[in-house]
């Protein structure tokens, strides 16, 4: 967004929710920390301000593991007909939603992905931006909205598992200074790490062998690829969203520079998550399939195609990319 432009959208979602009644603040389906902590931390925030606001998600159930989020138990799971003002945050298109738009309800999109489709009526999309929690500070910051400390907590664990704890790329003095400020509001550094990553259901570590068992190298060591079944989530009793970080074990081979896992979904799709090191856009991939995500980390769902046909399919972009 060119400045002037951007702080017009910035004062228009200001005026925009200092004058709604009831807001509902969303995310996208089978959400990630990134979401639920950015929609959480507006809650707070926005309660604050002396509104009625409501979190959704219609994903059901939701990440048990993120429960430690304060205000989880208060998400809902349908839209409040007396709601003036929808709030979207970290997604890219308006169908990863997953909810009907009522007529002449507003639209506010908050979010940092790169194929974010500006599907609202106020769009404020930080493509170069860690987290939509960071999006989501900046509007807070230009409004001068007060932050408590349980809007810092959900913004940090955002942060923090949005940039797999600060190291991946696009980590700068930007995302240090925005974790700082957080720190600063009252976030807790080593207890968010721990409930990130040391507060695991049993059966996601009991899904770690059935997929890792599964792993496959392609084009010369350069691919590697995990498959998780449905047959694999009912053993271990895990669900969908435990399996949220495994692509990532593909992705850590030394010689891997493009690490992917296919799902199977209960709907008959195969949801793909793709992540690269450092030259493959999986983002562009992601996309041709009709889905979306980041230039590192991207996904998408098919139907109706073999999981051979689908890999074959996939390892052909994956080389030409590899090869420009
Ligand atoms: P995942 O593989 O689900 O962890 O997703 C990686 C990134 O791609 C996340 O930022 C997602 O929001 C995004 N993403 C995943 N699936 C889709 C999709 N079907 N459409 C658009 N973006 C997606
Ligand atoms: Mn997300
Ligand atoms: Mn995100």
């Amino acid at each position: 967004m060119k400045d002037k432009e951007e702080m017009h959208a910035y004062s228009r979602a200001i005026e925009t929710i200092e004058s709604a009644r009831h807001i509902t603040v969303t995310g996208h389906l089978n959400p990630d920390a990134d979401a639920l902590g950015t929609a959480l931390g507006l809650w707070w925030i926005l309660k604050d301000l002396g509104k009625r606001v409501d979190v959704l998600f219609v994903t059901r159930p939701l990440p048990q593991a993120l429960s430690f989020l304060p205000g989880y138990g208060k998400i809902k799971h349908a839209l409040h007909p007396k709601s003036d003002l929808l709030v979207s945050v970290d997604c890219g298109s308006f169908d990863r939603l997953g909810i009907e738009r009522p007529e002449g309800m507003m639209l506010i999109n908050i979010d940092h992905h790169q194929s974010n489709t500006r599907y609202g009526d106020i769009d404020l999309v930080e493509p170069h931006f860690a987290s939509a929690s960071e999006t989501a500070f900046k509007l807070v910051a230009a409004a001068g909205w007060d932050v408590p400390k349980n809007g810092a907590v959900n913004f940090y664990a955002a942060l923090v598992s949005d940039t797999g704890f600060f190291g991946y790329e696009g980590v700068g003095p930007r995302v240090f200074d925005f974790a700082k400020t957080l720190l600063s509001l009252g976030a807790d550094a080593e207890w968010t790490a721990r409930m990130l990553r040391e507060n695991q259901p049993l059966s996601k570590l009991r899904l770690l062998p059935m997929a890792l068992e599964t792993l496959t190298l392609h084009l010369g060591g350069r691919v590697a690829g995990l498959e998780v079944t449905e047959r694999m989530l009912k053993k271990s009793g895990a669900t969908v969203n435990e399996t949220d970080d495994m692509v990532n074990y593909a992705r850590s081979l030394a010689t891997v520079e493009v690490g992917f896992l296919t799902r199977e979904e209960p709907d008959g799709g195969i949801k793909v998550s793709l992540r690269s090191k450092s030259v493959v856009d999986v983002a562009k991939i992601a996309a041709s399939f009709g889905g979306g995500g980041h230039i590192r980390a991207a996904g998408f769902t098919v139907y109706g195609m073999e999981r051979d046909v689908l890999v074959d399919r996939l390892l052909n972009m994956i080389k030409k990319e590899l090869q420009q």
